[in-house]
C-alpha cells in the first residue's frame, strides 16, 4: 500500500496518471460537450420534451433527441431566456421569430433528413432549427436575408460548437446553386408559392417542407417530394410563419 503511494506521488508517475486520466475522458470532450451537460433550464428543457413533443406525436428519435439536447434558451435574446421552453413562438428582432417547439420538431420530422445528409434551409433566423439538423449529423446550408440576424445566428451557432452549419447573408429565392443539389430543403418563412428555383435545387427523391400561402391567415405546410418529372405535394396542417421576403436593401 505504501509503496502503492509511494509511487503515484513521484512526480514522473503523477504525469503518467495525469495522461490515463486525460485519455479516459477524452472520448467525453466533444465538440457539443456543453450541450448534453445540464443548464439552468434543464428541467424546462426535459419537460417541453416530455409534454410539446413526444406528447403531441413526434416519435422520431433522432428528432427527439436533439430537441432534448439543442440549448434553445441560447437562440434567443438574452431578455427572453426564461421563455425558451414555452409553448411558443418568440421574437429575435426585426419582426421575426423563433418557431414554437413542437413546430421545428414537426417540420424537421416532416424533412426526414438523415446523418451526412446535405440539407438546405432558408430563414436562418436565430439559427436554432439550423443547430437542430446539425445535431442530427446533417450538413446544413443556411441562408438569412436580414444581416443583422445572420451575424447573430452565426454567433450563436459557434457558440453552441455546430460547425456543419453553413451561413451565408443573401435572398433565399435564390437558393445556393454552388452548393445544389440537397438532399432535403426546409424554408421557415412563407412564400406565396412554391419557389420554382429551390425545386430545381433538390436532388429527385428529396424532399422539401415549406409553409406557403399569400396571407398568415391561409397558409398550409406542405410536403413537396421531387419526382424524375415534376413534384408530388401534400398539405400538411395550418401553420402562421413570417413572410418569405422578396428584397431586402
Ligand atoms: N428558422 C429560424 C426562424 C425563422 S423566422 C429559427 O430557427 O430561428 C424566418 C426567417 O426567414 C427570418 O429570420 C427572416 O429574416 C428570414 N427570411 C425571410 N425572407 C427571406 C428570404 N427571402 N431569404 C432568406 N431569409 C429570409
Amino acid at each position: 500500500m505504501q509503496q502503492i503511494i509511494l509511487k503515484i506521488t513521484s512526480g514522473a508517475c503523477l504525469q503518467k496518471a495525469g495522461i490515463i486520466l486525460f485519455l479516459l475522458f477524452l472520448p467525453f470532450v466533444s465538440a457539443n460537450m456543453q450541450n448534453t451537460e445540464k443548464h439552468p433550464y434543464s428541467q424546462e428543457q426535459e419537460e417541453m420534451v416530455r409534454t410539446q413533443i413526444i406528447a403531441r406525436g413526434i416519435n422520431n428519435k433522432a428528432v427527439i433527441e436533439a430537441m432534448r439536447n439543442v440549448p434553445r434558451h441560447l437562440f434567443v435574446p438574452y431578455n427572453t431566456r426564461t421563455f425558451a421552453y414555452n409553448d411558443q413562438p418568440l421574437p429575435i428582432g426585426h419582426n421575426q421569430t423563433i418557431s414554437q417547439p413542437y413546430i421545428v420538431a414537426y417540420m424537421t420530422q416532416a424533412l426526414d433528413a438523415k446523418a451526412g445528409d446535405k440539407v438546405l434551409e432558408i430563414g436562418t433566423g436565430s439559427g436554432y432549427q439550423a443547430a437542430i439538423l446539425a445535431e442530427m449529423g446533417v450538413e446544413v446550408y443556411t441562408i438569412e436575408i436580414i444581416p443583422e440576424l445572420a451575424e447573430t445566428a452565426k454567433r450563436n451557432l459557434k457558440r453552441t460548437g455546430y460547425d456543419n452549419v453553413h451561413t451565408y447573408c443573401g435572398n433565399g429565392y435564390n437558393g445556393w446553386p454552388d452548393e445544389a443539389p440537397f438532399d432535403a430543403i426546409i424554408i421557415t418563412a412563407a412564400p406565396e408559392s412554391i419557389p420554382q428555383a429551390l425545386v430545381d435545387q433538390l436532388k429527385t427523391g428529396g424532399t422539401m417542407i415549406l409553409p406557403v400561402g399569400p396571407r398568415e391567415s391561409t397558409q398550409t405546410l406542405k410536403k413537396v417530394v421531387k419526382k424524375s418529372k415534376g413534384i408530388r405535394q401534400t398539405t400538411l396542417l395550418p401553420v402562421r410563419f413570417v413572410p418569405m421576403i422578396k428584397s431586402y436593401n
